[in-house]
């Protein structure tokens, strides 16, 4: 997979990239508890090791199983279906923009199973409005943010926070677009019910194009 924009940090990224299948598909979360960080991360080390890759991603319309066993996404329809991409890197590393942008929001969406330190920009994208969300960084990375703050392609926008902030996820950043943001201020539905696929189809776009050469 080539890269097209470093989303974290390019050092890092010089490692490479493997996608990392955490959908209900994958006979290993039958057995292996996904929400557990420790084991997730054995998971991930094994992974790295089998494709000599360092950052895993993946995730856009998967259906996981990360959400079978949590309270927070079993009420009402079930929401399994993650709408953005994650990429997994350690806590402290850099979150970079892809493209100017300005502070829409941010807010610190620290209930447990939520993003944590959530950022979302507004750019100008071909003459429409884009938003983009970076969701489970660090609380430092709150320090100096406001509301129309102006970033450049490629700035350093935020890190990675750690499970104690992110709020309980093995560290990692979660990355989405939107071309509205509904009545949303710091925050967006990162998880839709199959019944709501279709409307946030409409709103949130594939990420993949943004960060990589497809
Ligand atoms: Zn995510």
């Amino acid at each position: 997979m080539k890269l097209k924009k470093h989303l974290i940090d390019p050092a890092l990224g010089q490692h490479g990239y493997f996608p990392i299948d955490l959908s209900i598909d994958n006979p290993h979360w039958d057995h292996n508890d996904v929400s557990d960080i420790e084991v997730f991360e054995q998971y991930l080390d094994q992974q790295r090791k089998d494709t000599d890759r360092y950052i895993a991603y993946g995730g856009y319309l998967e259906q996981r199983a990360l959400y079978r066993n949590s309270d927070r996404f079993q009420k009402g329809a079930v929401r399994d279906i993650h709408l953005g991409i994650d990429l997994w890197a350690p806590a402290g590393t850099s979150v970079h923009t892809i493209m100017d942008g300005i502070i829409h929001s941010f807010a610190n969406n620290d209930d447990h199973g939520n993003y944590g330190p959530t950022l979302i920009l507004e750019h100008d994208w071909n003459g429409e409005k884009l938003y983009s969300l970076y969701g489970h960084l660090s609380v430092d990375s709150m320090d100096g943010w406001e509301v129309g703050l102006r970033f450049r392609e490629s700035e350093i926008i935020a890190t990675l926070g750690a499970p104690h902030e992110n709020v309980g996820y093995a560290p990692h950043l979660h990355f989405q677009v939107m071309n509205s943001m509904l009545d949303y201020h710091g925050d967006f539905p990162g998880v839709a019910s199959s019944n709501e696929l279709d409307h946030y189809k409409k709103i949130v776009l594939d990420p993949n194009p943004f960060i990589f050469e497809l």
